[in-house]
């Protein structure tokens, strides 16, 4: 991903915060709706770029990297940026 795409995901979320029409925001809930199943997004505000969780196999607490660092606000709200984790 490179900068510049990155850039131009912020221009078109803060645009779509300001102008947010119905199709944006069903497909930010959607995805919202993911993001608070991973455990990156359990504080329900950005994406932790780490995270820790228990395995259901092991029992053991796993640290996970790979969060992006991103508020779901406008993480949610663009096209050009994907989850790192491919989970949208
Ligand atoms: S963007 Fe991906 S890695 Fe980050 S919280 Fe959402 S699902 Fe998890």
């Amino acid at each position: 991903m490179s900068r510049a795409n990155d850039f131009l995901g912020m221009v078109e979320a803060l645009k779509n915060v300001a102008f947010p029409t119905a199709i944006v925001e069903a497909t930010a809930d959607e995805k919202l709706k993911i993001c608070l199943t991973c455990p990156h997004g359990k504080n329900g505000n950005r994406c932790e770029t780490t995270a820790k969780h228990v395995s259901k196999v092991t029992g053991q607490t796993i640290t996970s990297t790979g969060g992006c660092g991103c508020s779901f606000t406008l993480l949610h709200r663009q096209g050009r940026k994907k989850c790192h984790l491919n989970r949208w």
